[in-house]
């Protein structure tokens, strides 16, 4: 019976120059339900969730809100008819505060003057409602991710809408924001708002979700209870192969001593405080060595000052023996050197040269890819990158000629992965590298990590994710507040227990200095 869905999609087909993004795609939403949408990278998710907010037409297809057929050119039919969009990126002005977010556009005034007091006294019944709390005077700027979904979700709340659409909103947040957010979701669900719930980490469509749609390559898979289903089938319907979730490994062989520091300190420039303290930690060729901890304890600055982007102030760092503290990124690089950065989009990719561009960032003056050193050989330029292409599965619509930004995120990744891989290097910084993929797009790149580390590559993973981190390390170091608080050899850890150590509860170190005593 139609009358039973609050919304409905049926048959929608969108074409974007060379691609169909969504291919007859039908999608059914109950009132009170939180329906997860399940793809992998560039499976058309966000395109048919834009199309439900009015951001883009359907070529083909019709929306029924309540049994009747809608039409949505534009947020603001969407918003009319209570459809509510949180984005992948947030659409908030930093320099105003949240207050002045939530109620922009649908601002009441008295005599052409803005009156808050009838919305604050909303916002605030809101808040309380969903337990959705903020600091209503801070600006964008000046709170933590977490807060600033808070913010998008108020607005949408404060607009009245009834249908909640979440694109990957969970792809920013730390652990701990995570569980908050998914009791959120509860919470909104059990208010009778209807939700619908981008992701690609199964575990959280288990765990919140009523139902799943799949999508893959622009295709509808199907629509499974998730009661009635488990992880395993969902990742296959996904990917459309069988996956594994544990990567294949043989013990490693570590051999000579790649990255060595020692008692490095960063002080973060504004506030004077050790946010990298002291640390010390080495990397050899042929393992993977982690760095564990929940996001902000310095693995960043870590990262920056190893990479060379960013500032020392004592300590050293050698790379194959040589001191490279204070070198230049370049010296770095020809040193051997590779580097999957945090942010893909800052560090990673000039995002509007193509990947012909992008895949020889560090090596254009290179023989192989510049006649005399000097005149861009365009063919080989092109082969390679073709090359890596194929070989790192990066989905994408022109080969070499493809724009970065057209790509999704996951296929930016692979790319970065790609050209960070196949160029000479001996040891890989790998930051995040799997942040906001798919399984089939983790997998891919756990067994490339696995696969440089045999040929030899001494590779440092900074990672939030535990599962990641239990599953490829040889050797983990956890860091808290600045300083390694704990290391363990041969994976001999638990979940549990490593939580402990990033949570600061516990520190390896110290305990044993007490001991001495
Ligand atoms: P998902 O959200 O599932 O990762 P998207 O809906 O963002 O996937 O993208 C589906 C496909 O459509 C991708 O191949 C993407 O590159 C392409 N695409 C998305 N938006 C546009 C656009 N505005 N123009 C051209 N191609 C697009
Ligand atoms: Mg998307």
């Amino acid at each position: 019976m139609e009358d039973n869905y609050i919304i409905e999609m049926r048959n929608i087909t969108k074409v974007f120059p060379g691609i169909k993004a969504n291919d007859n795609i039908t999608l059914q939403l109950k009132k009170g339900e939180i329906h997860a949408l399940l793809g992998e990278n560039g499976a058309g998710k966000s395109t048919l969730m834009s199309i439900l907010f009015g951001l883009y037409q359907p070529d083909e297809g019709e929306i029924l809100k309540d049994g009747k057929v809608v039409k949505i050119n534009n947020p603001n039919d969407a918003t009319a008819l209570g459809i509510g969009m949180v984005h992948q990126h947030f659409k908030l002005v930093e320099c105003f505060t949240v207050m002045d977010n939530i109620i922009l556009g649908a601002e009441d005034s008295v005599a052409g003057f803005i009156t808050k007091k009838k919305a604050r006294a909303k916002v605030e019944d809101l808040m309380k409602k969903y337990n959705l709390h903020v600091d209503l005077d801070s600006r964008i700027d000046e709170i933590s991710v977490g807060m600033q979904q808070r913010t998008e979700i108020l607005k949408m709340l404060f607009r009245d809408n009834e249908i909640l659409i979440f694109d990957e909103p969970t792809a920013v947040l730390t652990p701990q924001e995570i569980d908050e957010l998914m009791k959120i979701m509860k919470n909104l669900a059990a208010e009778g708002k209807s939700i619908l719930f981008i992701s690609h980490k199964l575990n959280e469509i288990m765990q919140v979700s009523d139902v799943c749609t799949i999508l893959r390559k622009g295709k509808y898979i199907g629509t499974v209870k998730t009661s009635e289903t488990n992880t395993d089938i969902l990742a296959e319907m996904m990917v459309g192969r069988h996956v594994k979730f544990e990567t294949d490994k043989d013990p490693a062989h570590p051999t000579k001593e790649i990255l060595k520091i020692d008692d490095l300190v960063v002080r973060d420039k504004e506030t004077k405080k050790n946010v990298v303290n002291h640390l010390s930690i080495n990397v050899r060729k042929g393992e993977i060595v982690s760095i564990a901890g929940i996001d902000g304890n310095g693995q960043s600055q870590l990262v920056e000052a190893i990479t060379g982007l960013g500032h020392v102030n004592s300590g050293h760092i050698y790379f194959n023996e040589e001191e490279i503290t204070h070198s230049s990124i370049n010296h770095r690089t020809k040193l051997g050197m590779s580097h999957i950065p945090e942010d893909r989009h800052k560090h990673g990719l000039v995002l509007d040269f193509n990947l012909a561009e992008n895949f020889v960032l560090q090596r254009y003056l290179e023989r192989d890819f510049a006649r005399h050193r000097c005149f861009i050989n365009f063919k080989n330029r092109e082969a390679h990158a073709n090359r890596l292409i194929r070989e790192y599965d990066v989905r994408c619509s022109k080969w070499a000629d493809t724009i970065a930004r057209s790509m999704s995120g996951g296929n930016q990744q692979k790319a970065i992965v790609a050209r960070e891989i196949d160029r000479y290097h001996n040891l890989l910084i790998a930051c995040q590298p799997t942040r906001g993929l798919d399984v089939g797009a983790i997998s891919d790149i756990h067994k490339k990590l696995v696969n440089d580390r045999d040929n030899g590559a001494g590779i440092l993973l900074v990672s939030l994710e535990l599962s990641e981190v239990l599953n490829l390390s040889d050797r983990i170091y956890v860091i808290y507040e600045g300083e390694i608080v704990a290391e363990f050899k041969d994976n001999n850890v638990t979940a549990q227990e490593l939580g402990l150590y990033m949570a600061g509860a516990k520190n390896m170190f110290r305990d044993i200095k007490k001991e001495d005593k």
